[in-house]
């Protein structure tokens, strides 16, 4: 391992060092005065100036930095290999501030055609009266999503890989390419893969979005998000807005999220074992019609996925056979996974797109089919796992 980085030197010193290495020493170094190898909540919003503006280590007031918050900011960057990271409140938040920070009304952005629902919503309900346009593209077809840019308007080109709930794979590296030459910035959500099986910044992205509620937290107690960059400009473009807006994550929360990601690789590891096993049951059980993931050969997006993720990751959908009650009824039935929104935990949820995270695209371009069903695979034994769905199919 190189230098253990300094409070201020946010994660460059550490690129040599492994992932798990920088997950657990980026962004902090034992407290000169205790020692104390992990950071405290620093539930502090003003901090005393030594002489009017003799700030301690850059601190003034705690919606502008916290040293609690700092720490998660670095380690963030850290695992993405970025110039700067950013945490925000929510994953929403995180995005409306990347917005507002690069778009101005009257620009054009694309967005995947099955974008989280919360995205879609974002754009449609609150950007698009705001002024920005948007157009959806299918991620995986690089030609559609050339084909919605408009050159000279389109500022964002907006990634989702794997998409939710069909876990559609994007090409990062060709749609950076893309949107590059159309002097576009291209922006991935990484909340699925996380930063430990996919790092786009590598890729040529130019910015990074992570709901940290997800796979970041990791254990269903926190909502937060977080934004990595590699351009010194646009991150300070995005410390003044996220500054000016305020949209900010806490000192507890931002605390947790930093706990979650020091076992990010283990956890990542044991959620993709479970879901290939999951995979593999359901792949072999005649009551369901098709599994979806992109780890299978057949999957349009193997290859891809491939080339650009460590593994495959923990979300497996699948569409009953029976159809839409069927799948209904088998979110009723089980018991280990919990019937629940969000993912990334350790914990195993079971969802219905149609009826509840992708209720609001409902009617739209985006909506998803109605036998269909979400699984988060958790971290549990798998062998009960695999059981939960054996009766839960019905
Ligand atoms: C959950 C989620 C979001 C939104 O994040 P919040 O923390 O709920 O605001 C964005 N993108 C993806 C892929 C998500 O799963």
């Amino acid at each position: 391992m190189s230098e253990p980085s300094s409070g201020q030197a946010g994660g460059h010193q550490q690129d040599k060092a492994g992932f798990e290495t920088r997950a657990i020493h980026a962004g902090w170094e034992p407290d000169p005065t205790t020692g104390a190898v992990i950071p405290p909540i620093f539930t502090t919003s003003t901090y005393k100036q030594d002489g009017v503006g003799g700030l301690r280590g850059g601190y003034e007031y705690s919606r502008s930095a916290n040293p609690t918050r700092t720490a998660l900011e670095q380690t963030v960057a850290a695992l993405e290999l970025g110039e700067r990271g950013f945490a925000f409140a929510s994953g929403l938040a995180a995005e409306d501030t990347l917005v507002r920070a690069t778009c101005t009304p009257g620009d054009h952005v694309v967005i995947p055609d099955d974008a989280y629902g919360g995205t879609f919503r974002l754009f449609d309900k609150v950007e698009k009266p705001w002024g920005l346009d948007y157009t959806t593209a299918p991620v995986a077809d690089t030609e559609a999503v050339a084909a919605a840019i408009e050159p000279g308007r389109t500022r964002l080109v907006w990634l989702e890989t794997p998409t939710n709930p069909l876990l559609g794979v994007g090409d990062i590296e060709a749609l950076a390419a893309v949107a590059h030459d159309a002097g576009a910035l291209l922006v991935v959500d990484n909340t699925f893969a996380s930063s430990y099986l996919q790092q786009p910044l590598t890729l040529g992205a130019d910015v990074v979005v992570h709901s940290t509620t997800k796979y970041a937290g990791g254990h269903s107690d926190v909502v937060g998000g977080a934004l990595a960059v590699r351009d010194a400009d646009l991150a300070e473009r995005l410390a003044f807005h996220q500054n000016s807006i305020g949209a900010v994550a806490g000192a507890f929360d931002s605390w947790l999220v930093l706990r979650g990601l020091k076992t990010l690789a283990v956890r990542m590891e044991r959620h993709c074992d479970n879901a290939e096993a999951v995979v593999a049951f359901l792949e072999g059980d005649p009551r369901v019609a098709e599994v979806i993931y992109p780890g299978l050969a057949a999957h349009p997006g193997h290859e891809v996925a491939s080339r650009q993720m460590k593994r495959f990751g923990g979300i497996v959908s699948f569409r009953h056979a029976s159809g839409e009650q069927a799948a209904l009824d088998a979110c009723g039935r089980a018991e280990v996974f919990t019937l629940a929104e969000s993912l990334g935990g350790i914990e195993s949820l079971i969802e219905h797109p149609g009826r509840m995270t992708h209720a609001s695209v409902a009617g739209t371009s985006l909506e998803v089919p109605a036998d269909l069903v979400r699984l988060s695979v958790g971290i549990e034994t798998v062998d009960d796992l695999l059981a939960d769905l054996d009766q839960a199919l019905g």
